[in-house]
């Protein structure tokens, strides 16, 4: 299976700190990937690079594409959507408008499926379909992540990187939430979720990479890290459970 994405020796730094030091990341096609690790590892950082919205060294490979110095527009024009930390909706307009502003790049390129991928995000997310003339700013914590990751696939990424869905919501809502990005796999939609809820990450990636001060510290299938003693005692024992 070839890579989608693919980072070698991927470094960035802020100023005269490096943040990220010489890391190795691949995620395939159709494929979720998981990123977790504490406070302040990287993981961000990771995202916004990847993205091009930070400065970055190394190699960065799209779609079997060397980009030499990625800028969000070549990332986005490939098909690479990133959902941030501060979810960033249109807090006075509806749910039904915020997805179709997500939808409106490829609108402007000619393509006007909208609605059909309106209906299809509504199949992944029936609760926005319920709710598609509330105004965002109205949404539960949930409903808002929700939106935000549907307004992502309204512009058909292959690949949707993912800050912390998980945060600020109740566990019941977490898995809630996750159980609908494992299902953007049917999509046909790779994933990479950066997560501090190490449990319910594991649960629905397919590998997952640990990042700890800025470098992976392990890497593998998330079945099998889930069940790494390293990976129990620091993220998934009782003070994993805490940090989640
Ligand atoms: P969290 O889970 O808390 O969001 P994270 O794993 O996403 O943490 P990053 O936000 O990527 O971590 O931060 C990685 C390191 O880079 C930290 O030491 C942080 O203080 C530093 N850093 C992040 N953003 C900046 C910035 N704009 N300027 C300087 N240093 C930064």
């Amino acid at each position: 299976m070839s890579a989608l994405l693919s980072l070698h020796g991927f470094c960035v730094s802020y100023g005269p700190v490096e943040a990220l030091h010489s890391v190795d990341l691949e995620v395939h096609e159709g494929e979720i990937v998981t990123v977790i690790g504490p406070n302040g590892a990287g993981k961000t950082t990771l995202l916004s690079a990847a993205m091009g919205l930070l400065p970055s060294r190394g190699d960065l490979h799209f779609g079997g594409e060397r980009l030499a110095r990625p800028s969000v527009e070549a990332m986005v024009a490939r098909g690479v959507g990133l959902v941030p930390e501060k979810r960033e909706l249109f807090a006075e307009m509806s749910v039904e408008d915020n997805l179709l502003l997500g939808g409106f790049a490829r609108w402007r390129r000619g393509q006007r499926d909208q609605r059909e991928r309106m209906r299809e995000v509504f199949a992944v997310f029936p609760r926005l379909q319920e709710r598609r003339a509330q105004l965002a700013a109205t949404l539960s914590g949930g409903e808002r992540q929700m939106l935000a990751i549907g307004r992502a696939l309204m512009a058909r990424p292959r690949l949707l990187m993912l800050d912390e869905p998980s945060l600020g919501l109740a566990p019941l809502i977490v898995r809630e939430v996750l159980q609908t990005v494992a299902r953007l796999r049917g999509m046909g939609v790779a994933v990479l979720l950066v997560e501090q809820n190490a449990r319910a990450a594991l649960q629905i990636a397919d590998r997952a990479y640990v990042l700890e001060m800025g470098a992976v510290a392990l890497s593998g299938g998330a079945r099998e890290l889930a069940g790494d003693p390293r990976i129990i005692e620091t993220y998934l024992g009782l003070g994993g459970a805490r940090a989640a």
